[in-house]
This record gives C-alpha cells, sequence and structure tokens, in this order.
C-alpha cells in the first residue's frame, strides 16, 4: 500500500499473470466458439497495458476472466500471486456504459461500495469529496446521474471504482460512446489518476490512437480466436504528441499489426451473417 500525499487517497498496484488461458463458449456444443486461445499475458504493478485487437477477437472475454467474472476454459489467471475465481474489490472493472444508481446522489454512488464494506457515512463522504474534486466534478457531489453529462457520468464510475482501492483497474472500451473531445479529455484525466493512484491498469480498445495516447505497452491481438500476435513498449514522453515523427512510426507499425486482422474479423462476421 502507498499513501498518495497529493490527495490522500490511498491506493496500491497490483500485478497480474495469465498463463495459457482459453476461452470456448459453448464448449462441446454445435455453437462451440474459441474466443480466447492460449494466452499468456503479465502485467507488471503500476503498468499501463492497452489490449488493442479488432472487433470480435475475445478482449473482453479475456477481460471479464481477469474480473473473475467467467472462468478459462483452460489456463491459469493470478492476480497478486493469488489465483482468479471471483470477482473482487482488488480487481475493479469499467464498462463503456457506466451503469450508475438513478436514485443515489453522485456521493452516494461514489461511496456504495465502501457502505457495503460498512465504512461510516462520514468517511465515505470524504473520500467521494476527494476523488470527484480530483476528477473536475468538486461541485456535483449532490446531484443525481440523470443531471450530468455522459463524460461526468463515466468519471464518476471511475471515482466509485477507485473509492475500492482497486490494485487493478479493468477498462472495457470505457470512453467508446463518447465524443471525441469527451473522449480527449478523460483520456488525459486516467493517465493522471493512474499515475496519482499507482494502479495497474488494463485497458481495452479497439483504437490505435487511444492505445498510443494511454499505452506503456500494447498488446496486439489477432482476430478470433484471440492470440497475442504482438507486444509493443511505448516509450514515448507523455502527453504524446500525434504531430511527432515517432508517433507516426508507432502508428504506422500498428496499422501494419492490425490491417491482417481487422480483414480477418470482418470476413468471419461476413461468414457468420450468410
Ligand atoms: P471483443 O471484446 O474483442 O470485441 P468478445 O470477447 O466480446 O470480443 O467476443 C469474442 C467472441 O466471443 C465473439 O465471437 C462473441 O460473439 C463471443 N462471445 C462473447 N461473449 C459470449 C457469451 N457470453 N456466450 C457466447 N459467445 C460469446
Ligand atoms: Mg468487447
Amino acid at each position: 500500500m502507498k499513501m498518495n500525499t497529493m490527495n490522500n487517497v490511498i491506493t496500491s498496484t497490483g500485478s497480474v499473470r495469465c498463463r495459457g488461458v482459453s476461452k470456448v463458449w459453448g464448449d462441446g456444443t454445435a455453437d462451440e466458439l474459441v474466443a480466447v486461445d492460449n494466452v499468456d499475458l503479465d502485467v507488471a504493478p503500476g503498468e499501463f497495458l492497452v489490449m488493442l485487437g479488432p472487433s470480435g477477437c475475445g478482449k473482453s472475454t479475456l477481460l471479464s476472466m481477469v474480473a473473475g467474472l467467467e472462468q478459462p476454459t483452460a489456463g491459469t489467471i493470478e492476480a497478486d500471486g493469488q489465483p482468479v475465481t471471483d470477482p473482487g474489490p482488488d480487481r475493479c472493472m469499467i464498462f463503456q456504459q457506466s451503469s450508475l444508481y438513478p436514485w443515489l446522489s453522485v456521493a452516494d454512488n461514489v461511496g456504495f461500495g465502501l457502505r457495503l464494506r460498512g465504512t461510516a457515512k462520514t468517511r465515505r463522504r470524504e473520500v467521494a469529496q476527494q476523488l470527484l474534486r480530483t476528477m473536475g466534478l468538486g461541485d456535483m457531489l449532490d446531484k443525481h446521474p440523470d443531471q450530468l453529462s455522459g463524460g461526468m457520468r463515466q468519471r464518476v464510475a471511475i471515482a466509485r471504482a477507485l473509492a475500492m482501492e482497486p490494485r487493478v483497474l479493468l477498462m472495457d472500451e470505457p470512453f467508446a460512446a463518447l465524443d471525441v473531445q469527451t473522449r480527449s479529455k478523460l483520456q488525459d484525466f486516467i493517465g493522471q489518476v493512474k499515475r496519482d493512484s499507482g494502479a495497474s491498469v488494463m485497458f481495452v480498445t479497439h483504437s490505435i490512437d487511444e492505445a498510443i495516447a494511454l499505452a506503456d505497452r500494447i498488446v496486439v491481438f489477432t482476430a478470433r480466436p484471440g492470440r497475442i500476435k504482438a507486444s509493443v513498449t511505448v516509450d514515448l514522453t507523455r502527453p504524446r504528441d500525434p504531430r511527432s515523427p515517432e508517433y507516426h512510426r508507432l502508428n504506422d507499425h500498428l496499422i501494419d499489426l492490425m490491417r491482417d486482422e481487422v480483414d480477418r474479423a470482418f470476413a468471419q462476421q461476413e461468414g457468420s451473417i450468410s
């Protein structure tokens, strides 16, 4: 555990280790489908790992197994050296569409998990206040979700996850439903949150730009069945400048890695329609 002196939020970093992880949906049935195939993947403590791959390649499936929401058909997943068998507060998942409780205030949404944990009301409000202030939502504590924009709601969902002091943040295309400007703001913001909290992040996207904006390392997946095609360390200085030659080189490299996979994924989808 490390105490963050800037905003006084206690956080800690975690590691994830996947070995030979596969997921077959409908195993043994006529609809059998191999979604993830024999994936070895490590996430170092404090690392921001982006999982990049075409639609339908098994990214969400892999993430939900790390979350403990689904079990692998084969292989093992460990978080901080412990086998993952169930969802746990050490691994918080954030989805594209956040599901805040509409009848609760923003502060109570952020403090919801803490309430289940038995944290006192005054402390819950304190934590919510700290987190929401960091996220530029310091004035929103007593509002309700329907009074917020999509980008604000997504920030509240992230604050709610951070309130649980997760060691690993699992983010499944969390900004995909937002407009370009809001998305870019939230990318800056999540980078900051990650640096402040020290949590590890596994972040799924199909956007090369988003991957380069955020990642310490990008793992590119093949079309289904999802396998790891390449692991690319991003050593560009932050914030990343889309106009720099290094950015262009990396972008071109990722486009090359993705091109065949996107074509294959598209062919698979067409095949399944006809
Ligand atoms: P991605 O997140 O990369 O777009 P997913 O992990 O959602 O891909 O899906 C991978 C494949 O597994 C797809 O072909 C999808 O239709 C299938 N799939 C996902 N979830 C389920 C499920 N619960 N039951 C059966 N098939 C599923
Ligand atoms: Mg997905």
